[in-house]
């Protein structure tokens, strides 16, 4: 989501007359456009700030940024610790880029807005997108659902979708770029919904564009996922078999206390769900070991999960508190060491399983989308299944962009090596 909304800065940017340049010394505006859901996003930025504040030495009039979902929470801490900074930004500010740039000077004092909307989905400003293989594409933002740990709802504000036909124009832009991958995007991008469609009216429409090969969405909320939007993700074959599903924990008293609105066993109903109608559905999710109160009962139930699904990828994170939400105020906060022990414990579990189902696919044939040339070899291609994994294999007379058809040889870690199936039959022919 801030690549995107780096695009969209990016593009009133250029509106102002402002390029990007590769050499930071000689920028005339520096924007850091930040993140909040963990602390370590934040501690990230305040270190870039300490960094950048020698180029302000140099260059007084250097105009330096603090965009996004940080300035949004933290616009008070990052005025008093980096008094430095010239403008602070919330997520739904930025139209008033062009308009702090035509009017700075060298004296001018801060500027903060971080009004939220209930509106904004900048539907109007096309993003200025580096050419390249997948568009982002921003369909709603925001979200309503306050899971009890989570920053997202207080610094990006409440729901909203945009319309269909201003997504619909946006795609058919990134397609006539060369564009052949789309995602669309929201914090909670199932709940999308308009007076014209919901986000399965949505995806099928996209779809029916010319000239997608691939369509993939992230991140959606278990909640939001029903029958009928697996089923069109199966009538459509640019629709990728691959489903994000945050999982957050297996502990029903946990999730209860997340409130995450679904229980151990509804979840578990909707993984069979969706591998009843799309059997080979790739499956990733999040998990948060370590929330408040989570006992090693606790933990050990969201391990025999992960087992029983055993997802082919998990993105998996330790609790962090994020001072204003329900969580951080809970009196029973997980040490560090237990959380970071639990944490290893998962991911080497987890480690294994992505192995045992990314070896599940030796001897199959799968479609890999060629990205670029891998760092391995210059005779060979890097590029993705539909579930998103890595795949290498022989370029032979195939371009990027192209969907290949590859024979998966060997699998480890989360890569995995095939042979073009053009070349095993070219090599077939041969040996007869
Ligand atoms: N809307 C998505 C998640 C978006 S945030 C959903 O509901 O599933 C991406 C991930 O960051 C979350 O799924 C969660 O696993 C993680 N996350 C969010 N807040 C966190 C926190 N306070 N500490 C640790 N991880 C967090
Ligand atoms: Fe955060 Fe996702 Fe929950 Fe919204 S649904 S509060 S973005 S974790």
């Amino acid at each position: 989501m801030n690549v995107y909304d780096s695009e969209l800065v990016g593009s009133l940017l250029n509106k102002s007359g402002y390029y990007a340049t590769k050499n930071i010394k000689s920028a005339d505006v520096i924007f850091l456009n930040t993140c909040a859901i963990r602390e370590k996003a934040e501690e990230t930025v305040y270190n870039k700030l300490d960094s950048l504040q020698s180029l302000k030495k140099n260059n007084p009039s250097l105009l330096l940024g603090v965009l996004g979902c940080m300035a949004q929470n933290l616009k008070n801490e990052i005025l008093e610790s980096k008094p430095f900074v010239d403008v602070v930004l919330g997520p739904d500010s930025y139209r008033k880029i062009p308009e702090i740039i035509n009017n700075r000077n060298n004296s001018m004092d801060h500027y903060v807005d971080t009004k939220l909307s209930k509106f904004e989905v900048y539907d109007d400003i096309l993003p200025s997108r580096k050419n390249g293989i997948n568009a982002w594409i921003s369909i709603m933002r925001g979200c309503d659902k306050f899971c009890s740990f989570c920053i997202v709802p207080f610094t990006r504000g409440r729901e909203r979708s945009r319309s269909i036909d201003s997504i619909k124009f946006e795609v058919i832009k990134a397609v006539q770029q060369g564009f052949v991958e789309i995602t669309l995007l929201g914090q909670n991008v199932n709940s999308y919904r308009t007076l014209n469609g919901n986000f399965t009216n949505l995806l099928e429409e996209i779809a029916q564009i010319d000239g997608i090969k691939r369509i993939r969405y992230t991140s959606p909320h278990p909640q939001d996922i029903d029958e009928d939007l697996v089923r069109i993700m199966n009538k459509y074959n640019n629709i990728c078999n691959h489903i994000h599903l945050p999982l957050q924990s297996g502990s029903d008293r946990i999730l209860k206390r997340m409130n995450r609105t679904y229980t151990k066993q509804e979840f578990l109903s909707l993984v069979e769900m969706i591998r009843h109608i799309i059997p080979d559905c790739t499956l990733s999710t999040d998990i948060i070991v370590g929330f408040p109160g989570e006992t090693e009962d606790e933990f050990e139930e969201t391990l025999e999960v992960m087992n029983k699904v055993s997802f082919n990828l998990a993105y998996m994170f330790k609790y962090s508190s994020r001072p204003g939400t329900k969580a951080s105020e809970y009196s029973d906060q997980i040490p560090e060491v237990i959380k970071q022990k639990r944490l290893e414990m998962l991911i080497n579990i987890q480690r294994e399983i992505t192995i045992i189902e990314n070896q599940k696919h030796i001897g199959k044939t799968i479609d890999v989308l060629v990205e670029k040339e891998s760092k391995r070899s210059i005779k060979k291609w890097t590029g993705r299944s539909e579930g998103n994994m890595c795949v290498i294999f022989d370029k032979i007379g195939t371009n990027i962009k192209d969907i290949v058809k590859v024979k998966v040889k060997s699998a480890h870690g989360v890569t995995m090596f095939g042979e073009p199936v053009k070349l095993l039959e070219r090599k077939k022919n041969e040996a007869a």
